[in-house]
């Protein structure tokens, strides 16, 4: 039987299931937001949101060590969910304490609960309870699991109609990367981490060739992984619209982002910085 490790412990993938379950109804699971800024402007353009499993006794667990258990099973669209009514939760909460602002909130939606039916009521359910405006909203999926597979494109055709902004995340790193750019209805591309390598002329070229190819597509897209300055400049350099990154911003508590991003700061923070 697979095995995963998680934590201190190694458990068969049934009990682990039965742990994240137990997670999912007792909040045992908490967000982490990681801001999003303009490249441009260095403007906090919005937040995305990641979640952790606050495991009594192990500490906060990251996402990889029970995310690909819980995609074994619909338990991965309950994750989802919870994660869908809190982030879209806080970002109102925000918006009606700091704003008028729009402040988008990124969420990670894993390919089986796109595959799935339920999708449409989870999303149009987040949005109802929290009054966050769709457009504010965006969903963030993986190419891979995207090939070939008709319900999926469907349930984003109307997540689209329901006004929420999708986004195409850790684009490069799957199976037919540029197909799936005129195929689905995008908002966003986030390209993945792997290619914001400035080490090389080559890795550099490599770096603009991807974004060429994206713009011509009229996609915005935004950086991921930005740790330096000189990947920074990259982005000016080829115009990438967004950037996230540690260098522009860990993933933070709820009472972080209110303390030093949304209090007495009209703007990022970034443009302080570089
Ligand atoms: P992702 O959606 O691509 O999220 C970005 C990941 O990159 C996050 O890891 C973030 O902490 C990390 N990161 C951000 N900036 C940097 C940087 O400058 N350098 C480096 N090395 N890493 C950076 P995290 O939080 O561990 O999440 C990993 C993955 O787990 C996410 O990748 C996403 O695929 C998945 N995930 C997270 N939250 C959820 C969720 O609520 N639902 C689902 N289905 N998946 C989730
Ligand atoms: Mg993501
Ligand atoms: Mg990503
Ligand atoms: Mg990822």
């Amino acid at each position: 039987m697979d095995s995963a490790r998680y934590g201190e412990e190694f458990m068969v993938w049934s009990d682990l299931e039965t742990a994240i379950s137990h997670a999912v109804d007792h909040d045992e699971l908490v967000l982490r937001y990681q801001p999003i800024i303009s490249v441009r402007t260095g403007a906090l353009e919005g937040f995305e949101a990641l979640v952790r499993w606050d495991r009594p006794g192990l500490g906060l667990l990251p996402p990889a060590e029970f995310i690909p258990a819980a995609e074994e099973s619909a338990l991965i669209c309950e994750i989802d969910t919870w994660v869908l009514n809190n982030a879209t939760e806080q970002a109102a909460a925000w918006i009606s304490t700091h704003g008028p602002r729009s402040l988008t909130m990124a969420v990670n939606v894993s390919g089986r609960h796109i595959n799935a039916p339920r999708i449409r009521d989870d999303v149009a359910n987040a949005l109802r309870r929290s009054g966050l405006d769709p457009g504010l909203l965006v969903v963030e999926v993986t190419e891979t699991v995207l090939v070939g597979d008709v319900l999926a494109v469907a349930n984003l055709w109307e997540l689209r109609r329901m006004g929420v902004s999708l986004s195409l995340d850790d684009f490069g790193t799957g199976h037919s990367t540029v197909a799936q750019l005129s195929r689905l209805p995008l908002d966003i591309v986030k390209i993945d981490r792997s290619y914001l390598d400035v080490e090389t002329t080559a890795s550099r070229e490599r770096f603009r060739s991807m974004v060429d190819t994206i713009r011509a597509f009229g996609l915005p897209m935004v950086a991921e992984g930005v740790e330096h300055t000189d990947q920074f400049e990259l982005l000016r350099e080829t115009g990438v619209e967004s950037a996230q990154g540690f260098a522009l911003g860990r993933p933070l508590t709820a009472a972080e982002v209110d303390d030093h991003w949304l209090s007495n700061i009209p703007s990022g923070r970034i443009s302080d910085v570089y």
